[in-house]
């Protein structure tokens, strides 16, 4: 769960995860370019939604997730799956970049638990220049999202030159606090341009710029903010005792260690966001 990321929804469980090929994105950006960008594959073999929840089941999974694509391509065939899995007691989840239209949102959000919804830019030069596509139906979906009651966290990439303004970074946690409220999850990822689609003249994130974009999020008055291993810990946003420690393997895992009881903070007994 922690790879997707969400860090405050099933800490410490699996997911079981699918997606299709193709997006509505173009982004130069990120590394998943061959399956978003490739158009249909037709070597990659269609599962069904019955393979999809047996398999999560057989494996140990609590959920599945829609994700490597943007699920609102699939929306249909994400649906069929999301309705059989909750009649077997697993959870939904989707990994988006919020591009997706207010009738689409409403259809799947009866069947949605949690989404990670990537923000990255509060720029729509920076929206239609890297990944084809604009930013007001994302602040809108994330808005609609919010209000649904659903369980939400955001993931910005920091991009050098390109996302990682201050002043740029200061309206978007400014957004995060005000329109979505300071308890949403904002994580902070860095950029690697040997793993990008179109980007590899464009410089690593340097750890400053994660540190500088850290500082922003807890000026904006953000309670949860993770940025690397070295904010990767969830503390209480009321007496700042460390709910949850996370530390990621090199095999790409988490050890997750649980300090939050009965729902609350062992200190001070406010309520814990990790939701169950
Ligand atoms: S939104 Fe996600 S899947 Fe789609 S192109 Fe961008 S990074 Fe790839």
């Amino acid at each position: 769960m922690e790879k997707k990321p969400l860090y405050h929804f099933m800490p410490g469980t699996m997911t079981w995860s699918f997606g299709t090929p193709g997006c509505n994105f173009k982004c130069a950006n990120r590394q998943n370019w061959a399956i978003s960008q490739m158009g249909q594959d037709k070597s990659i073999p269609l599962a069904t939604p019955e393979a999809i929840v047996r398999n999560a089941m057989n494996t140990g999974c609590s959920s599945i997730s829609c994700t490597y694509t943007e699920p609102t391509i699939f929306a249909e065939y994400a649906l069929d799956v999301m309705q059989l899995a909750r009649q077997t007691g697993l959870r939904n989840i989707w990994i988006s970049n919020g591009y997706l239209s207010p009738l689409c949102l409403k259809t799947v959000t009866p069947w949605l638990d949690a989404i990670n919804v990537g923000l990255q830019s509060m720029d729509d030069a920076f929206y239609r220049r890297v990944c084809g596509a604009r930013l007001d139906p994302v602040l809108d979906s994330l808005r609609l999202i919010q209000e649904s009651g659903m369980h939400l966290e955001i993931t910005t990439l920091v991009i050098p030159g390109h996302s990682s303004d201050p002043a740029m970074l200061e309206r978007l946690a400014g957004f995060i606090a005000h329109d979505l409220g300071t308890g949403v999850p904002w994580h902070i990822i860095p950029f690697y341009p040997e793993i990008s689609w179109k980007m590899q003249d464009t410089p690593p994130t340097p750890a400053e710029s994660i540190e500088q974009a850290f500082e922003i999020g807890r000026k904006a008055g953000l309670s949860f903010i993770y940025a690397g291993n070295a904010h990767s810990d969830t503390f209480c946003d009321q007496c700042s005792a460390r709910l949850v420690g996370r530390k990621a393997s090199p095999f790409g895992d988490y050890r997750i260690e649980r300090f939050d009881t009965g729902g609350r903070c062992p200190v001070c007994h406010a309520p814990s966001p990790m939701r169950d």
